[in-house]
């Protein structure tokens, strides 16, 4: 017979936003009851540490996002392997698959995104990989040898993690994207150039430009299987990667009121139209402050922030107030990469365009102004004050004449860049710092008992 429960906080999706929101109720609100709904059949865990799973730096048990007991000792339910399948809006519950119920005072729809493939001819008839789910690690491993010849559709952000994470293994790599352009949505062309060379250094056969028209059984040759590119030639391969995007899951959706714009839509504090339910992460569409129009943001640091937002507003219904970083930090063979705000525009209107590189070094930084405020940059291989940059866009510092010495680093510059540097570093007005470096943290030195420690007793300064 099916369980109907009672919670008065019920969080769908144990990604980083529903268990960072977990964390947030429980600094206001010790006592009233939590239900996590975890769809998948694994602990909730780091997602973008799967690559390092991939490619055997880690194993799945130390990317966990907390230990089991976290959850016990902070009386928290967290029901695994059992998928939200319904939500009935007027009852104040949500139905899971096995026929369950829980019902809610407070809901937050924490589902994140989904791979989002193209139609392509006979894609159907060839074996495809996505790389997004603890399940889809164990897959790709168990489908590579050494040796073998990979062909990636997307260069992306998660099509550039499988390149880089495949190549580890030993696989040859084909990679092909329909823009003209690697990374689109970050990078411009001539930024774009330097990832490029960058991949081809390290072996993997970059086509832009071109899409994939169809799918088909090789006709003899070394590999098995085919693509056909919409430039008539064709790439035999293995193994067949696709990273062709990722949209918000909103299957749950269906049929309800709440109101979707591409993805769920959120005031700043991570409300949705529906009194009660709250949503937040990669499955929300919120307000880009650079470019004026909403925007979907997959980022993991974003998905944090929003799941703490959504989590102080539920549980005290104080008015904090979400404000979206545009930031990627990358790295491409131990090329870095960072980029924020509407970097990958080829051309922007109205704006001025700074660019400083040595292809030599190789390095490359480019800055865009528009109005006397820097909207845009892109720093590779020099890294330096790039916090100071994100708080001078981020906080609209009117940086007018003195733009070409603050990019070029001369004296004036220089003195104007400490100035600010100075507020970033002692926090004054924004948060993004210590934002970025949990994630830089988590990659680079993943413990439990500290992450543990820090949200038990060094609460973030505001
Ligand atoms: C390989 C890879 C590398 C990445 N690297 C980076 C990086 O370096 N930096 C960065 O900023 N971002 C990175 N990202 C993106 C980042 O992981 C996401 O932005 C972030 O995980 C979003 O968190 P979320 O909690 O919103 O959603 P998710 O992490 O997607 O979690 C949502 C959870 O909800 C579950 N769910 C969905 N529907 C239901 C349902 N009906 N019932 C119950 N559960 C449900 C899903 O299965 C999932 O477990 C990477 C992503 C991938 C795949």
């Amino acid at each position: 017979m099916a369980d109907n429960l009672k919670s008065h906080y019920v969080i769908v999706g144990a990604g980083i936003a529903g268990i960072s929101a977990v964390d947030a109720i429980r600094e206001v609100d010790r006592d009233r009851d939590i239900i996590v709904i975890n769809g998948e059949n694994v602990e909730p865990y780091c997602r973008p540490l799967i690559v390092d799973v991939l490619r055997g730096e880690k194993s799945f048990d130390e990317i966990h996002l907390r230990e089991p007991d976290w959850y016990k000792e902070r009386n928290v339910t967290l029901i695994t392997g059992d998928p939200a399948s319904r939500l009935d809006i007027a009852g104040n519950t949500v139905e899971l698959e096995s026929g369950n119920t829980v019902t809610w005072e407070k809901l937050l729809i924490a589902t994140g995104s989904v791979p989002s493939t193209p139609p392509i001819k006979g894609l159907d008839t060839v074996p495809s990989h996505t790389l997004y789910r603890e399940d889809d690690i164990d897959a790709l491993k168990a489908a590579c040898k050494k040796g073998d010849k990979a062909l990636l559709a997307g260069i992306g952000l998660i099509g550039l993690q499988a390149m880089t994470s495949l190549k580890e293994l030993g696989v040859e790599i084909t990679a092909v994207e329909l823009m003209p352009k690697v990374l689109p949505l970050i990078l411009d062309q001539k930024a774009s150039e330097y990832a490029k060379r960058r991949l081809e250094e390290h072996g993997i056969e970059v086509i832009v430009g071109s899409g994939i028209a169809e799918f088909k059984p090789a006709d003899g040759g070394d590999h098995p299987y085919a693509a056909v590119t919409d430039r008539g030639s064709e790439i035999g391969f293995d193994l067949l990667v696709m990273a062709t995007g990722m949209r918000p899951e909103l299957s749950l959706l269906d049929g309800t009121e709440i109101d979707i714009d591409r993805g769920i839509v959120v005031t700043p504090q991570m409300a949705t139209s529906v009194p009660g339910i709250y949503a937040a992460g990669d499955v929300t569409v919120f307000d880009n402050w650079i470019e004026g129009h909403a925007d979907l943001h997959a980022h993991w640091v974003n998905a944090f922030h929003q799941g703490r937002i959504a989590g102080v507003n539920m549980a005290d219904g104080r008015t904090e107030q979400y404000r979206p970083m545009y930031l990627n930090s990358l790295s491409i063979f131990g090329l870095p990469i960072i980029t924020f705000g509407s970097s990958r525009i080829d051309e922007p209107e109205d704006a001025d365009v700074f660019i400083k590189e040595n292809p030599g070094r190789p390095s490359f930084r480019r800055f865009v102004v528009k109005d006397g405020k820097l909207i845009a940059a892109t720093l590779i291989n020099d890294v330096q004050n790039a916090g100071v940059f994100q708080y001078l866009a981020r906080e609209k510092v009117d940086i007018g004449d003195i733009a070409s010495s603050l990019f070029e680093q001369d004296l004036a510059g220089m003195d104007f860049l400490y100035q600010h540097h100075e507020k970033v570093v002692s926090g004054e007005n924004i948060d993004w710092p210590e934002s970025m470096s949990l994630i830089k943290w988590f990659k680079k030195d993943h413990s439990h008992t500290r992450w543990g420690k820090k949200e038990a007793g060094e609460k973030s300064k505001k």
